[in-house]
């Protein structure tokens, strides 16, 4: 079994034990090994990739509401853009620079749209910070 598979499963098996566990230099606990953004990152719920690197995955939207419509989620658990604090600047950042080169290795000459829908009045269903990249079609505005 490689390191990372180890991992995973151990995470698993410290969320059936209702504890926290240390892996790759993070705390997994609570919230994060209940929230399905977490899950799909850990290879727990079956999802289809489009890109990933040590900070970021991502992966189809299960509904999608555009031709492309692609999910960009840091791999560490933040609730929402209202809850990267200071020390996540760099990382917002290079989510940005992931959505677009997502973009452009799909060929979206065109342009696109990338949200950030946050809380309640954002229209954010899952508390796991997302950006939505959507392309392959004109978008009007304002949004709904
Ligand atoms: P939000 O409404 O929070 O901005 O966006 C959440 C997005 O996650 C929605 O577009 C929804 O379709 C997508 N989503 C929810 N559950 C799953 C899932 O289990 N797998 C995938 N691939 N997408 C999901
Ligand atoms: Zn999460």
């Amino acid at each position: 079994m490689t390191e990372m598979a180890r991992g995973f499963s151990n995470v698993a098996l410290a969320g059936r034990l209702g504890a926290g566990i240390e892996f790759g230099g993070r705390v997994y606990t609570g919230h994060a090994m209940s929230c399905i953004f977490c899950k799909i990152v850990a290879g727990e719920i079956p999802s289809t990739a489009v890109y990933q690197d040590e900070l970021s995955y991502a992966f189809a939207d299960i509904s999608p509401k555009s031709p492309v419509h692609v999910l960009i989620v840091p791999r560490e658990h933040i609730a929402s853009l209202d809850e990267a604090d200071k020390d996540k600047r760099a990382l917002l950042g290079h989510l940005l620079w992931v959505a677009a080169e997502i973009a452009r290795q799909k060929g979206l000459t065109k342009g696109y749209r990338v949200v950030v829908n946050t809380g309640e009045h954002g229209g954010q269903t899952v508390d796991h910070l997302h950006l939505h990249l959507l392309g392959g079609r004109a978008h009007t505005w304002p949004p709904g």
